[in-house]
């Protein structure tokens, strides 16, 4: 089977290189001619565990390639995926100007059946508008078919969630389509992966609500943490304590500053606002996202009262793209931190693995550092803002050597208060208690 996938972003290039893995002859294009012109190379142009060799081996092997030609991308596929952005517009809802150029893109160049399958995060009624277009489009009437094929890999281990899902989600209402793309996915029956079978709407829909829960899940317990500050109590343990219940489960109930990354924040809002177009406010989701927004306030005046005052200050911040694993600092909840503690005359030094240069571009007053011990240098606390495996084991000596003052803001509760207090440094974390 040859498939085509528009948008080779973290969503479209791990889909074709996946593809590519299963044995599918793949297609991938993008509008943009650099970022095709690195991967023909082979270059990936983001961070992402295990896909520079996957692309590597699909190009070595003549099952992946790349081309700026819609055309082209169109012409031999009986799949064609459709990968691009969906970003928020200024009112939440989802900008579909992208999804909707790349289906009057398919339009003029097809000239037999198609299978057209949104990967991208669509708000529901988009499968139906795609239709339209392509409908409008046409010069002569060509059968096709319109899939909902929502992704839910997670950025740092993308490679694992797309080849060993949880579920398949399918949406469409012909039966060919279906059969086409269960034989696309057969290597994943093979394992017995779960497949949900359904119509476009409830597929598109089944992605928000799963984003949407996930993200209420996580503000639920930062609210918890708060309360636990207020009170005395440890939410870990609480985390610990509820997850265990089967009916709850331990996912999700990290206490932290906050979600952030390209998906949650403008998927919530997508949902919301679709609520409010049907006339049904989603409750959930905007207090989801309040307290979201609150938390990373909460984590400005725990930075603030921990350091007195932060204006003159050094503060080292550890870890910048939203989660580790990823270069992605898409709604980064580090880089909303940085502003805020810039904008209050901090000085800030930086240290990420993957997104450090990125990271320096976007907010040029903050200074990048080789390692942690580096960012340390001179400063009066340490902020531990995301937790990449290299900050679970540092050397608090040698931390404490080159710090001026020994305090570690943990706010991914990565340490172990006891620990930390031991090596002589004051740890203030989320939803702890402190030790003093
Ligand atoms: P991205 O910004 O990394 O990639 C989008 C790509 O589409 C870019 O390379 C861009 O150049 C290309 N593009 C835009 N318009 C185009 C056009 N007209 N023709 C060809 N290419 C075009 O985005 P992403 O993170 O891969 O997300 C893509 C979609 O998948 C979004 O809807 C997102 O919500 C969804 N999604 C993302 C994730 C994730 O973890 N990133 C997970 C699940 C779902």
């Amino acid at each position: 089977m040859h498939i085509s996938v528009i948008g080779t972003g973290y969503v479209g290039l791990v889909t074709g290189a996946c593809f590519a893995e299963f044995g599918v002859n793949v297609t991938c294009m993008d509008n943009d001619a650099k970022r095709i012109a690195r991967l023909e190379k082979g270059d990936v142009p983001f961070y992402e565990p295990g896909i520079t060799e996957l692309v590597a081996k699909g190009l070595k092997e003549n099952r992946l390639s790349f081309t700026t030609d819609i055309a082209k991308a169109v012409d031999k596929a009986l799949v064609i995926f459709i990968a691009v952005g969906t970003p928020p517009k200024e009112d939440g809802s989802a900008d579909l100007s992208f999804v909707e150029e790349v289906g009057r893109g398919i339009a003029r160049y097809m000239t037999g059946y198609k299978v057209i399958v949104t990967k991208s995060t669509v708000p529901v009624g988009t499968g139906e508008a795609i239709r339209a277009v392509i409908k409008k489009t046409q010069q002569e009437p060509i059968r096709f078919d319109i899939v909902s094929n929502p992704e839910f890999l997670r950025e740092g281990s993308a490679i694992e969630d797309f080849m060993r899902p949880n579920r398949v989600v399918i949406g469409a209402d012909s039966d060919q389509a279906v059969a086409i793309m269960k034989d696309l996915y057969r290597p994943l029956y093979l394992i017995e992966t779960p497949f949900v079978v359904t119509d476009v709407p409830t597929a598109e829909l089944i992605k928000y609500a799963s984003n949407a829960f996930l993200a209420t899940k996580i503000s639920f317990i930062n609210e918890i943490a708060n309360l636990c500050e207020k009170v005395g109590a440890n939410v870990q343990m609480v985390a610990k304590g509820m997850g265990l219940d089967h009916r709850i489960g331990s996912k999700f109930l990290h206490a932290g500053p906050g979600f952030g990354g390209s998906c949650f924040p403008k998927d919530l809002a997508a949902l919301i606002q679709t609520g409010e177009r049907n006339g049904l406010p989603m409750q959930i989701a905007s207090a989801a996202s309040r307290v979201n927004q609150n938390q990373l306030r909460q984590m400005v005046k725990k930075i603030r009262e921990a350091t007195g005052d932060v204006a003159g200050k050094t503060l080292a911040m550890l870890g910048l793209s939203f989660k580790p694993n990823t270069n992605d600092l898409r709604e980064a909840p580090a880089l909303a931190l940085g502003q805020e503690l810039l904008a209050a005359g901090a000085a800030v030094r930086v240290y990420d693995p993957a997104a450090l240069e990125e990271a320096c571009r976007a907010l040029p007053k903050l200074q990048a550092c080789r390692d942690a011990y580096h960012a340390a240098e001179g400063a009066d606390a340490l902020i531990i803002v995301t937790e990449w495996n290299q900050f679970r084991n540092l050397d608090f000596e040698r931390l404490k050597s080159v710090m001026r003052r020994p305090l570690l803001l943990d706010l991914r509760n990565v340490y172990d208060p006891q620990r930390v207090a031991a090596a002589g440094f004051r740890h203030v974390s989320v939803g702890r208690p402190p030790l003093d």
